[in-house]
C-alpha cells in the first residue's frame, strides 16, 4: 500500500505534521500516565513548552527499565478494557516487556506493514507464507494483519516445522516470504537438500527482519531463494515490525522509517547528545500517533545512523542504515568492545567462508578467550575432497590452515582482538528453527 501522500510529502509538511503530533502526544500522555506527568514535573517541563518537533530534546529519555518497572500495565494511557490487544517481547532475563494497543492502533500497526511489504515488493492479491512467530511475538500477527490489510493472501504458517514449511512453499506457490534473516537460511539450505533449484521455488520477495544481518546474509538468502530481500525493522515497545522497511528497488541497506507515525534520532550512547546525519549512535524514537501505550524518545539501544537525503523511491522520510546491533549485545572481550555484526561484516569479504557462524566466549584464567567456529563455503569444501573439516585435515591441508590464518589476521587487524578460529564443515553450525538466532555463546557468566 504505497501512500504516496503520505510517503513523499515535502520535509516542511511532514515536520509540521510532526509538530502538531508531538504537541498532542505530549500533552495527551501527562494528562493520563503518571510516570511521564512525573518524569515532566521533575524537569519543571509544561507540556507547552514543547511546541515543535525541534524541541523534542528537551523531553527525558524512555528506558526499557521504566518498562519493566510498570510491568505489566503501568504505561498504559487508556483504561484496560480499551487495549484490543497485548503482545510482549521474548525477556530473555526476567519479566517480558508488556505493550498494549487500542483499536486504533491497530489500524496504525496494520498500516505500516502495509507501507513495509509494499515497498518491499508485495501487491495486492499476491500470497505472503508468513513464517515469524504467532503468538506474544509482535512479528506473526503484525505481519499478519499487514498483510491483510493489503489485500494479500496470508499463510499464516508461523516459526518452525521446516519441512512442512518447504512443501507448502511448493504447494501453495507464494511470491512473498516473511520471516527472520537466519531462518530464510534454513529454508533456503532446505530446499538444497531437497534438489530443488532457486528457480523452480515461486518465491520473488522476501522481508527479513528482527534481528541484525549483513549483505552476505542477503547475498545467500537471494540465491538461496530466488527472491529479492529486504530489510523490515521495529521493535514491540514501538509497535513491532514495520517502524521502518528498506524499497525493493533501492537495496542498498537503508531502510525509510514511517516518520509520519515514528519521529526518529539518533544519539551519542554516552552522553544522549543527538548526532548530525551519518553519524552512528542509538537509535531513540517516539510514537507520534499510538494511543494505549505512546512512548516519547524511547531509547532502543540499537545502533544505527540516519540520512534524510530524499532516496531513489521519491520518499522524503529518513532513511536508517542497517542495525549494527544492540548495546546489550555489545561483547566485551579483553577490554575491546565487539558486536558479532561487526565480525560478520569482514567474513563477507572472504569468499571461501560462509555466513553461518558462532562466537563462544570463555574465560581462561583471567583472561577472555573468543573462539569463532565459521562454517566453510560449500563451493570451497567441495574442492577440498575431504568428507568433513577436522582438527587434523585443517593442521595438514595449506589451504584450510592459511584459510583459518586470514581469517583471524583479518578481525585482528580490524577488531584488535585475538580469536581461535575453528573451521566448520558446511551445515555444521547453529541454525535457526524459526525465530531469533542466537549467534553468541557466553561461558564466561556460567563461572
Ligand atoms: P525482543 O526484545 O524479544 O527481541 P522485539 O521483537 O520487540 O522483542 O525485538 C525488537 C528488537 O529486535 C529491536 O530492538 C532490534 O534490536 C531487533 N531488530 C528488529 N528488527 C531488526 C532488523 N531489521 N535488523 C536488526 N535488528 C532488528
Amino acid at each position: 500500500m504505497f501512500q504516496p501522500e503520505l510517503e513523499t510529502l515535502p520535509r516542511h509538511q511532514l515536520e509540521a505534521l510532526q509538530s502538531e503530533r508531538l504537541r498532542e502526544q505530549v500533552a495527551y500522555v501527562y494528562e493520563r500516565v503518571p510516570f511521564y506527568r512525573r518524569m515532566l514535573d521533575e524537569r519543571g517541563l509544561e507540556p507547552s513548552a514543547i511546541k515543535s518537533i525541534q524541541d523534542i530534546h528537551k523531553l527525558p529519555f524512555t528506558r526499557k527499565q521504566d518498562l519493566r518497572e510498570a510491568y505489566p500495565f503501568g504505561l498504559f494511557a487508556v483504561p484496560r478494557e480499551q487495549i484490543a490487544r497485548i503482545h510482549a517481547s521474548s525477556g530473555t532475563t526476567g519479566k517480558p516487556t508488556v505493550v498494549g494497543y487500542t483499536k486504533g492502533d491497530l489500524e496504525i500497526f496494520a498500516e505500516v506493514v502495509a507501507r513495509s511489504l509494499a515497498a518491499a515488493g508485495g501487491r495486492p492479491g499476491m500470497m505472503l507464507h508468513n513464517a515469524y512467530g504467532y503468538g506474544l511475538f509482535t512479528g506473526g500477527l503484525g505481519l499478519h494483519a499487514g498483510a491483510e490489510k493489503l489485500g494479500m493472501t496470508v499463510v499464516p504458517i508461523s516459526g518452525g516445522m521446516t519441512e512442512r514449511q518447504v512443501m507448502l512453499i511448493q504447494d501453495f506457490k507464494p511470491e512473498m516470504i516473511a520471516c527472520t534473516p537466519s531462518y530464510a537460511q534454513t529454508l533456503a539450505e532446505a530446499f538444497r537438500a531437497r534438489g530443488v533449484a532457486p528457480e523452480e521455488i515461486s518465491l520473488k520477495y522476501a522481508v527479513l527482519g528482527a534481528e541484525p544481518w549483513t549483505e552476505a546474509v542477503r547475498r545467500s538468502v537471494d540465491e538461496g531463494l530466488g527472491v529479492a530481500s529486504t530489510n523490515i525493522y521495529g521493535l514491540s515497545e514501538i509497535i513491532g515490525p514495520g517502524v521502518a522497511n528498506e524499497d525493493v528497488n533501492e537495496r542498498e541497506g537503508l531502510s525509510y522509517i514511517w516518520e509520519d507515525h515514528f519521529y526518529p534520532e539518533v544519539v551519542d550512547p554516552e552522553t544522549g547528545e543527538p548526532l548530525p546525519e551519518g553519524k552512528l549512535g542509538v537509535l531513540v524514537l517516539t510514537n507520534l500517533t499510538k494511543k494505549a501505550m505512546p512512548l516519547l524518545r524511547y531509547w532502543t539501544g540499537d545502533l544505527t545512523f540516519l540520512t534524510r537525503e530524499p532516496g531513489p523511491s521519491g520518499r522524503t522520510h529518513a532513511r536508517m542504515a542497517q542495525i549494527r546491533g544492540r548495546t546489550d549485545d555489545m561483547l566485551i572481550v579483553r577490554g575491546v568492545n565487539v558486536y558479532p555484526t561487526q565480525i560478520e561484516a569482514l567474513l563477507q569479504e572472504i569468499p571461501e567462508v560462509a555466513p553461518h557462524y558462532q562466537i563462544v566466549l570463555s574465560r581462561q584464567g583471567t583472561l577472555d578467550e573468543m573462539e569463532l567456529k565459521l562454517e566453510v563455503a560449500e563451493p570451497f569444501f567441495r574442492g577440498l575432497g575431504v568428507p568433513a573439516l577436522s582438527e587434523e585435515n585443517v593442521e595438514a591441508d595449506p589451504r584450510l590452515s592459511h584459510l583459518r590464518e586470514r581469517v583471524g589476521r583479518k578481525i585482528k587487524d580490524h577488531v584488535g582482538i585475538s580469536v581461535r578460529v575453528t573451521l566448520l564443515s558446511p551445515g555444521t553450525a547453529p541454525r535457526s528453527e524459526g525465530g531469533k538466532l542466537r549467534r553468541v555463546l557466553d561461558l564466561r557468566k556460567q563461572g
